[in-house]
């Protein structure tokens, strides 16, 4: 399809779009085609710095967190509205950027705005202490502040969402930040800092700063100046900014990867769980936190069910992203293409079977992973071990509930699981016995916005979403206050 032409991508940092101080620059690439979008400014310590001063002036000195709440939520709205307004260039923007296909990005500005005006709402109610009175001679209170300047840190899969997801609580709480979007996806967060600029809002307390996770990211993370790290990636980078941040003491949310089961029983609705597997593994291109990548099977329907999968893979329409029919598009990048191929190529030497859907030869340029299931798999299979974080589903048959929870938590893994199965009593039971942080209970990835979302073991620290995300970009103080003077010991007076 034909591209817009996209002007150079420029850091924003204290309310204005600026080259990197290095005036260096990087080539943003098109996944479809392999060719280049355009050029991105490259930010290094010294554009960090100076978005963390930025940020760290509008803390302090600036209007922002001393505002009222009501004229704080005026901008949170505003951004709301602007996102709304431009949802079909975001559409557009994503797909472009990321290969996925707009038939799926269409929706992703709505939950965008969703985002702030949820956390508008949530802030006016939720900014409200608790007092605990001893006696008539204390009086003791709470109070809901800002926790300061945010690193916010954020993946290529679904990139504006994503982003939204942490600016929104961030700034409705009264915090500044500056945002390092992923170097593969950088278009839409530009868009944002562009929205959030013709919101008003006061200068420095939304930066932008483009560049390399080591170069870029690593330099945020260990600034002295900055509090909190809200981190979505990679486990193994989640680690690395722990270390790095260890000795400037910070807040952490980190969201990472995941492995998650879908365990279907025999008693299901096949159709629907069918359905929602196929959904929770080739949407997205596959690149999906919650994915279902590892499908468990009861031993009695994994034949009838793997014919439905194969015929389903053979109609999966892989295609151009911006064309609304595609299913599949290309993987963000050549090096997680050659990744995710690896993955499939090292499921064939150990032995497991693997099945893919075609690929058109118009699609050679771009970096088209086929669809695929990879069948006579164990759980020990590296294929049913690691993140492959695209369209491949590793299919694994079991034969009583026991081994099926054995196998489910038989993994680094624990943010997401989904149980299909229509007896009531074992779904509550395995659902509870899953060690991760979600599970949907013949679902698949519906939630409300009120309630907490991340994983456990390798797959996170903490919870934000909800009430969780206030309390976490808040600092919760108390304060104690003596209505009388009777309290204090009389120390050195004894003596006079
Ligand atoms: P990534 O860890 O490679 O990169 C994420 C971000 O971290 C990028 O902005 C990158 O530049 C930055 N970064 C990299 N190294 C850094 C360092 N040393 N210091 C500071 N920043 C650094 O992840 P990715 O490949 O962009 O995203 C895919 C991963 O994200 C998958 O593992 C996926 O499961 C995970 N993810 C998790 C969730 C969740 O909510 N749990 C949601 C979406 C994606």
């Amino acid at each position: 399809m034909n591209q817009t032409k996209i002007g150079k991508v420029l850091h924003y940092i204290n309310g204005q779009f600026v080259e990197s101080v290095s005036g260096r620059v990087f080539q943003n690439i098109n996944p479809f085609s392999n060719e280049p979008i355009n050029e991105v400014a490259e930010g290094f310590a010294e554009d960090i710095d100076l978005a963390v001063q930025a940020a760290r002036n509008a803390f302090d000195h600036g209007p922002w967190r001393t505002m009222s709440v009501n004229e704080r939520m005026k901008y949170i709205i505003k951004i709301a509205e602007l996102i709304e307004k431009n949802a079909e260039e975001i559409s557009y923007l994503e797909s472009l950027d990321s290969g996925l296909p707009i038939a799926q990005t269409k929706k992703q500005a709505e939950r965008a705005a969703q985002n702030f005006r949820f956390y508008a709402e949530m802030v006016k109610s939720r900014l409200v202490g608790e007092s605990y009175q001893v006696d008539n001679s204390f009086i003791n209170y709470t109070i809901h502040k800002p926790v300061g300047v945010a690193g916010l840190i954020t993946p290529w899969n679904a990139p504006f969402m994503l982003e939204t997801w942490k600016v929104a609580p961030t700034l409705a709480t009264g915090n500044t930040c500056i945002l390092k979007p992923a170097e593969w996806s950088p278009l839409t967060a530009n868009k944002l800092a562009e929205i959030i600029h013709e919101s008003g809002l006061p200068q420095g307390v939304f930066n932008v700063v483009h560049g390399y996770g080591e170069t870029c990211g690593a330099p945020l993370v260990a600034h002295p100046s900055v509090q909190l790290i809200s981190f979505t990636g990679e486990t193994t980078t989640g680690s690395a900014i722990i270390k790095n941040g260890a000795d400037t003491l910070k807040r952490y949310s980190m969201e990472l990867g995941g492995k998650s089961p879908a365990i279907v029983f025999e008693d299901a609705d096949l159709n629907t769980a069918l359905d929602a597997v196929v959904w929770q593994i080739f949407s997205f291109n596959g690149e999906r936190c919650t994915a279902n990548s590892r499908l468990l099977i009861h031993e009695s329907i994994h034949d009838q069910f793997v014919d439905k999968l194969k015929e389903r893979l053979q109609n999966i329409v892989v295609g151009d992203p911006l064309d609304p029919a595609t299913e599949v598009g290309p993987l963000i990048h050549r090096v997680h293409y050659e990744n995710v191929m690896r993955y499939i190529d090292i499921a064939s030497k150990e032995g497991a079977e693997v099945i893919s859907a075609p690929i058109p030869a118009e699609f050679n340029a771009g970096n088209y992973v086929a669809p695929t299931i990879i069948l006579n798999a164990n759980n020990q299979m590296t294929v049913a071990q690691e993140e492959i974080f695209g369209p491949v589903l590793t299919v694994i048959p079991f034969s009583t509930d026991e081994e099926a929870l054995r196998i489910a938590n038989d993994c680094k893994y624990g943010l997401a699981g989904y149980i299909w199965t229509n007896d009531i009593k074992r779904g509550h039971r395995m659902a509870q016995a899953i060690d991760c942080g979600m599970v949907w209970l013949n679902s698949q990835n519906v939630r409300d916005l009120r309630t907490p979302f991340g994983g456990s073991k390798a797959s996170g620290i903490g919870r934000e979403g909800g009430h969780y995300g206030f309390e976490f970009y808040t600092e919760t103080q108390i304060v104690h206050v003596a209505l009388d003077e009777q309290h204090i010991p009389a120390f050195g007076k004894k003596k006079v």
